[in-house]
Protein backbone atom coordinates (compact mmCIF):
# COMPACT_ATOMS: atom_id res chain seq x y z
CA UNK A 1 0.00 0.00 0.00
CA UNK A 2 1.56 3.26 -0.65
CA UNK A 3 -0.24 5.01 2.10
CA UNK A 4 2.21 2.79 4.15
CA UNK A 5 5.48 4.02 5.05
CA UNK A 6 8.71 2.52 6.40
CA UNK A 7 10.30 4.43 8.40
CA UNK A 8 13.71 2.98 10.08
CA UNK A 9 12.39 -0.43 9.53
CA UNK A 10 8.81 0.63 11.15
CA UNK A 11 6.31 0.01 9.16
CA UNK A 12 3.90 3.06 9.70
CA UNK A 13 0.49 3.23 9.01
CA UNK A 14 -0.16 6.73 7.20
CA UNK A 15 -2.64 8.89 9.09
CA UNK A 16 -5.47 10.46 7.30
CA UNK A 17 -5.17 13.02 9.17
CA UNK A 18 -1.75 13.97 8.87
CA UNK A 19 -0.70 17.59 8.18
CA UNK A 20 0.74 17.58 5.07
CA UNK A 21 2.08 21.34 4.65
CA UNK A 22 2.56 22.93 1.35
CA UNK A 23 5.53 24.60 0.80
CA UNK A 24 4.56 28.12 -0.38
CA UNK A 25 3.61 30.92 2.49
CA UNK A 26 0.24 31.30 3.17
CA UNK A 27 -1.10 28.53 5.07
CA UNK A 28 -4.71 27.81 6.16
CA UNK A 29 -5.30 29.63 9.09
CA UNK A 30 -6.86 26.09 10.96
CA UNK A 31 -3.36 24.90 10.83
CA UNK A 32 -2.76 27.00 13.11
CA UNK A 33 -4.05 26.93 16.88
CA UNK A 34 -5.49 30.69 17.31
CA UNK A 35 -7.41 32.71 19.62
CA UNK A 36 -9.11 34.80 16.73
CA UNK A 37 -5.38 37.19 16.73
CA UNK A 38 -4.15 36.10 13.89
CA UNK A 39 -3.10 37.21 10.30
CA UNK A 40 -5.20 35.62 7.89
CA UNK A 41 -3.62 33.43 5.08
CA UNK A 42 -4.23 35.95 2.25
CA UNK A 43 -2.62 38.77 3.79
CA UNK A 44 0.08 36.66 5.53
CA UNK A 45 1.62 35.18 2.26
CA UNK A 46 1.45 39.14 0.89
CA UNK A 47 3.29 40.14 4.26
CA UNK A 48 5.99 37.01 3.72
CA UNK A 49 6.44 38.21 0.45
CA UNK A 50 6.93 42.05 1.28
CA UNK A 51 9.69 40.22 4.24
CA UNK A 52 11.53 38.63 1.20
CA UNK A 53 13.20 36.39 3.86
CA UNK A 54 17.14 35.11 2.29
CA UNK A 55 18.81 32.18 3.92
CA UNK A 56 20.51 32.81 7.14
CA UNK A 57 18.48 35.64 8.18
CA UNK A 58 16.69 36.82 11.13
CA UNK A 59 13.48 38.41 11.62
CA UNK A 60 11.77 39.95 14.81
CA UNK A 61 7.98 39.45 14.48
CA UNK A 62 6.96 42.00 17.09
CA UNK A 63 3.39 41.31 18.34
CA UNK A 64 3.43 37.69 17.15
CA UNK A 65 -0.42 36.67 18.36
CA UNK A 66 -0.18 33.05 17.44
CA UNK A 67 4.04 32.81 16.03
CA UNK A 68 2.20 32.20 12.19
CA UNK A 69 4.34 35.27 10.81
CA UNK A 70 7.70 33.98 12.20
CA UNK A 71 6.75 30.46 11.93
CA UNK A 72 6.60 30.71 8.21
CA UNK A 73 9.29 32.52 7.98
CA UNK A 74 11.16 29.86 10.03
CA UNK A 75 9.48 27.33 7.45
CA UNK A 76 11.24 29.15 4.07
CA UNK A 77 14.37 27.93 4.59
CA UNK A 78 16.02 26.29 7.67
CA UNK A 79 18.31 28.64 7.95
CA UNK A 80 16.40 31.28 8.48
CA UNK A 81 15.78 32.17 12.37
CA UNK A 82 13.21 34.43 14.18
CA UNK A 83 12.36 35.60 17.75
CA UNK A 84 8.65 36.20 18.40
CA UNK A 85 8.12 39.24 20.89
CA UNK A 86 4.73 38.83 22.79
CA UNK A 87 2.91 40.75 25.34
CA UNK A 88 0.02 38.16 26.68
CA UNK A 89 1.37 34.88 28.52
CA UNK A 90 -1.26 33.05 27.22
CA UNK A 91 0.07 33.81 23.63
CA UNK A 92 3.24 33.39 24.10
CA UNK A 93 1.93 29.68 25.39
CA UNK A 94 0.17 29.46 22.06
CA UNK A 95 3.42 30.48 19.88
CA UNK A 96 5.56 27.60 21.63
CA UNK A 97 2.70 25.16 20.81
CA UNK A 98 2.94 25.90 17.60
CA UNK A 99 6.34 26.05 16.69
CA UNK A 100 6.63 22.52 18.28
CA UNK A 101 3.75 21.84 16.18
CA UNK A 102 5.29 23.01 12.94
CA UNK A 103 9.10 21.65 13.47
CA UNK A 104 10.16 25.18 14.31
CA UNK A 105 11.01 24.74 17.93
CA UNK A 106 13.94 26.91 17.04
CA UNK A 107 11.58 29.85 17.15
CA UNK A 108 13.05 32.35 19.93
CA UNK A 109 10.37 33.60 21.87
CA UNK A 110 10.27 36.23 24.20
CA UNK A 111 7.60 37.49 26.29
CA UNK A 112 7.18 40.83 27.08
CA UNK A 113 5.54 44.59 25.44
CA UNK A 114 8.03 46.31 23.07
CA UNK A 115 9.49 48.63 23.29
CA UNK A 116 11.46 47.69 26.16
CA UNK A 117 11.58 43.96 25.01
CA UNK A 118 13.00 44.73 22.03
CA UNK A 119 16.33 45.98 24.05
CA UNK A 120 19.62 43.89 23.64
CA UNK A 121 18.22 41.26 21.08
CA UNK A 122 20.58 40.74 17.91
CA UNK A 123 20.22 42.54 14.93
CA UNK A 124 17.80 41.62 12.70
CA UNK A 125 17.67 41.93 8.80
CA UNK A 126 14.09 42.23 8.47
CA UNK A 127 11.03 43.43 11.41
CA UNK A 128 7.58 42.94 10.84
CA UNK A 129 4.87 44.60 13.42
CA UNK A 130 1.93 43.11 13.52
CA UNK A 131 0.94 44.28 16.97
CA UNK A 132 1.77 46.82 19.18
CA UNK A 133 3.17 49.39 16.80
CA UNK A 134 1.44 52.40 17.46
CA UNK A 135 2.67 52.07 21.31
CA UNK A 136 4.93 54.93 22.19
CA UNK A 137 8.32 54.39 20.81
CA UNK A 138 7.90 51.05 19.11
CA UNK A 139 8.46 51.84 15.66
CA UNK A 140 11.30 54.25 16.71
CA UNK A 141 12.91 51.22 18.71
CA UNK A 142 12.16 48.82 15.67
CA UNK A 143 13.61 51.28 13.07
CA UNK A 144 16.54 52.20 15.04
CA UNK A 145 17.42 48.35 15.18
CA UNK A 146 17.71 47.59 11.45
CA UNK A 147 21.02 48.18 9.90
CA UNK A 148 20.94 49.79 6.40
CA UNK A 149 19.62 47.65 3.55
CA UNK A 150 17.33 45.89 6.38
CA UNK A 151 13.13 45.70 5.79
CA UNK A 152 10.72 46.73 7.88
CA UNK A 153 7.11 45.51 6.90
CA UNK A 154 4.15 46.96 8.93
CA UNK A 155 0.65 45.81 8.59
CA UNK A 156 -2.46 47.84 9.86
CA UNK A 157 -6.15 47.23 10.67
CA UNK A 158 -6.55 49.73 13.40
CA UNK A 159 -7.15 53.43 11.95
CA UNK A 160 -5.07 54.41 14.84
CA UNK A 161 -1.80 51.94 13.39
CA UNK A 162 -3.00 52.99 9.92
CA UNK A 163 -2.38 56.84 11.05
CA UNK A 164 0.90 55.98 12.31
CA UNK A 165 1.91 54.10 8.82
CA UNK A 166 0.85 57.07 6.71
CA UNK A 167 2.93 59.45 8.71
CA UNK A 168 5.77 57.38 8.38
CA UNK A 169 5.25 56.59 5.02
CA UNK A 170 5.38 60.56 4.25
CA UNK A 171 8.11 60.62 6.30
CA UNK A 172 10.48 58.26 4.99
CA UNK A 173 8.90 56.79 2.38
CA UNK A 174 8.61 53.15 1.08
CA UNK A 175 5.47 51.84 -0.25
CA UNK A 176 2.06 51.43 0.87
CA UNK A 177 -0.34 48.70 -0.19
CA UNK A 178 -3.90 48.26 0.58
CA UNK A 179 -5.17 44.80 1.27
CA UNK A 180 -8.73 44.14 0.91
CA UNK A 181 -10.16 41.08 0.14
CA UNK A 182 -13.73 39.01 0.31
CA UNK A 183 -14.60 35.60 0.58
CA UNK A 184 -17.63 34.71 -0.97
CA UNK A 185 -19.71 33.07 1.87
CA UNK A 186 -23.95 31.83 1.64
CA UNK A 187 -26.00 34.60 2.20
CA UNK A 188 -29.69 33.16 2.89
CA UNK A 189 -29.90 30.40 -0.11
CA UNK A 190 -27.54 32.55 -2.39
CA UNK A 191 -23.92 33.78 -2.15
CA UNK A 192 -22.56 36.67 -1.57
CA UNK A 193 -19.11 38.66 -0.83
CA UNK A 194 -17.88 39.15 2.82
CA UNK A 195 -15.17 41.31 3.26
CA UNK A 196 -12.52 41.00 5.83
CA UNK A 197 -11.31 43.80 7.32
CA UNK A 198 -9.02 45.92 5.04
CA UNK A 199 -5.05 46.16 5.79
CA UNK A 200 -2.55 48.72 5.18
CA UNK A 201 0.99 48.02 4.73
CA UNK A 202 3.75 49.99 5.02
CA UNK A 203 7.02 48.64 3.43
CA UNK A 204 10.09 50.47 3.52
CA UNK A 205 14.21 49.63 3.36
CA UNK A 206 16.61 51.52 5.66
N1 LIG B 1 0.67 38.39 13.36
C1 LIG B 1 -0.03 37.70 14.44
C2 LIG B 1 -1.25 38.44 14.94
C3 LIG B 1 -0.92 39.67 15.73
S1 LIG B 1 -2.24 40.24 16.76
C4 LIG B 1 -0.45 36.32 13.96
O1 LIG B 1 -0.46 36.07 12.75
O2 LIG B 1 -0.81 35.49 14.80
C5 LIG B 1 -1.38 41.48 17.66
C6 LIG B 1 -0.59 40.96 18.85
O3 LIG B 1 0.24 42.01 19.31
C7 LIG B 1 -1.45 40.53 20.03
O4 LIG B 1 -1.14 39.20 20.36
C8 LIG B 1 -1.01 41.47 21.17
O5 LIG B 1 -0.95 40.82 22.43
C9 LIG B 1 0.38 41.88 20.72
N2 LIG B 1 0.87 43.18 21.20
C10 LIG B 1 0.20 44.36 21.25
N3 LIG B 1 1.01 45.34 21.69
C11 LIG B 1 2.22 44.76 21.95
C12 LIG B 1 3.47 45.25 22.43
N4 LIG B 1 3.66 46.53 22.74
N5 LIG B 1 4.50 44.38 22.56
C13 LIG B 1 4.34 43.07 22.24
N6 LIG B 1 3.17 42.55 21.79
C14 LIG B 1 2.13 43.38 21.64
Amino acid sequence: DINDLNICGIEVKADANARILPVSAGLADELFEHDGQITKREIRAMTLSALTPRRGELLWDIGAGSGSIGIEWMLADPSLRAIAIEASGERVARIRRNAEAFGVPGLTIIEGEAPGALAGLPTPDAIFIGGGGSDAGVLDAAISQLRRGARLVANAVTTEMEAVLLAEHARRGGSLTRIDIARAAPVGGMTGWRPAMPVTQWCWIK
